[in-house]
């Protein structure tokens, strides 16, 4: 499809992911008339659709914007204004008057209720078209000039030219995005992945691979910094996995990345027993499985998967015969170490999690962040990954999205709407 070269739009939306089209959608029902969004391939909201395993986690039920900050290992401070004024509450509400209900799981990870990703693709382009937006797929973007004296031209690979009194570039952490954005004079913090698993130097771990725990604390020393975390781990075949060990490479991202991905991990199994109570449950085994081998009796069951604890075992040199009655103190004591505090040389980055996200964009600093709009180039804004805040697992990445595209749709309809006012 052509357009004539230099047709006009008020606004021109680069990148037809989650944040372009909350972007558009907003400033159209806001009465933006001439809405155009340039998607470089040909089908829109890609990953909005491989989301959540398919199932596309939304948001979260964390309604404070206060404690939604904290999911935040980078943007947490500056990002409760923009919480303020539009969180997950604001986009369960949102959906949900579009037409798309959201539900919430046991552990506050929100989902549509046809419990499929399209329900949100459809949601997103019915509300686009209803509203006007026009989009074009199979148009990169290639380059950006101007600024809100003469509005901006966008040139695509196919050579046709656009021109926009405003742009919103949400181009996510696709490199010609971040290229358009230090064309138009922005600083960029360099991408480095987050959100990954660790690989460990752990071979007594490898015949618990699939075993999955809760409750388990973690400390990852990098150098001089320590980062911490509790929750659910599942061990893999090439060290730790699951919701905590994700948030912590989250927070630990660029620290890791500077070491090159060498730190030590020091695992507290059972992080909801003190010293005390692990003793007493250790020493209980001699009373009440006295007879029995340390192998076929194992404290806290219901917590302590028996593959974990016989690797334990193994580790420490205990005999297969060896009975709970006449376990030696250095045992004992040894145990209670691997309980407590395992130590692990981290030797690399494991594969990503179900979610993958980049640290890094354009600094934070250079965008006003009530109105996403540029601090570098004035009628240019900003939304998305692109930007240089990235959330932990569990919908937090979409709310920033949802967030940021919500503020700029409302600043660009605000400003235009004034521009046309003024004589
Ligand atoms: C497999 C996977 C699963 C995920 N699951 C979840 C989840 O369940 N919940 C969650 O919160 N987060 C999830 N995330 C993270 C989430 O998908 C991203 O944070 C989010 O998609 C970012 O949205 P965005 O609009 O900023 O960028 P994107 O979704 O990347 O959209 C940017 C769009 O811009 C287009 N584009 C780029 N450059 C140009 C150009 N020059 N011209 C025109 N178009 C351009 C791209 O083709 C793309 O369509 C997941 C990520 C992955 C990879």
């Amino acid at each position: 499809m052509s357009l004539d070269p230099l047709v006009e739009f008020d606004l021109l939306v680069v990148g037809g992911g989650a944040a372009g089209f909350m972007a558009a959608i907003t400033a159209a029902e806001q009465g933006v008339q001439r809405v155009l969004m340039l998607e470089a391939t040909p089908e829109p909201l890609s990953k909005v659709r491989l989301s959540g395993g398919g199932r596309c986690n939304v948001t979260n039920a964390c309604w404070d914007p206060a404690e939604l900050v904290g999911h935040y290992p980078r943007g947490q401070r500056p990002l409760r204004g923009p919480f303020s004024r539009f969180a997950s509450g604001d986009a369960v509400a949102w959906f949900a008057d579009r037409g798309l209900d959201l539900v919430e799981e046991d552990d506050g990870r929100m989902f549509p209720q046809a419990n499929r990703s399209s329900a949100v693709v459809d949601c997103l382009r019915q509300a686009a078209k209803r509203s006007g937006v026009r989009l074009i797929t199979s148009s990169p973007v290639q380059s950006l000039a101007g600024d809100l004296s003469s509005g901006f031209v966008a040139s695509c690979r196919s050579s046709e030219r656009f021109h926009a009194h405003r742009v919103l570039l949400a181009t996510g952490g696709h490199p010609s995005g971040r290229r358009l954005a230090s064309q138009l004079g922005h600083r960029l913090i360099p991408p480095v992945p987050s959100l990954f698993s660790l690989t460990l130097d752990a071979p007594q771990l490898r015949g618990c691979a699939g075993t999955a725990l809760d409750d388990v604390a973690l400390t990852l020393v990098v150098g001089d910094e320590r980062f911490h975390q509790v929750g659910r781990v599942l061990i893999t075949h090439w060290g730790l996995s699951g919701p905590a060990t994700l948030r912590l490479t989250a927070f630990a991202a660029r620290a890791l990345q500077a070491s090159r991905y060498r730190a030590v991990l020091t695992v507290s199994w059972c992080s909801g027993w003190s010293q005390a109570d692990l003793l007493a449950a250790l020493r209980g085994q001699r009373i009440q499985a006295a007879r029995r081998t340390l192998s076929a009796s194992r404290p806290l069951t219901a917590h302590l998967p028996r593959r974990l604890w016989v690797s334990m075992l193994e580790v420490v040199g205990v005999a297969a015969d060896q009975r709970w009655a006449d376990c030696p103190a250095k045992i004992e004591k040894g145990l209670l170490d691997q309980l407590q505090q395992c130590r692990y040389p981290v030797k690399g980055r494991g594969p990503f999690g179900e979610e993958f996200v980049t640290a890094g964009g354009v600094d934070l600093g250079e965008i006003n962040l009530a109105t996403m709009e540029s601090r570098r180039c004035p009628g240019l804004h900003l939304a998305g990954e692109l930007m240089d805040v990235d959330g932990v697992t569990g919908g937090f990445n979409f709310q920033h999205c949802w967030t940021s595209g919500w503020l700029a749709g409302q600043s660009i309809a605000r400003q235009l709407a004034e521009s046309d006012r003024t004589p």
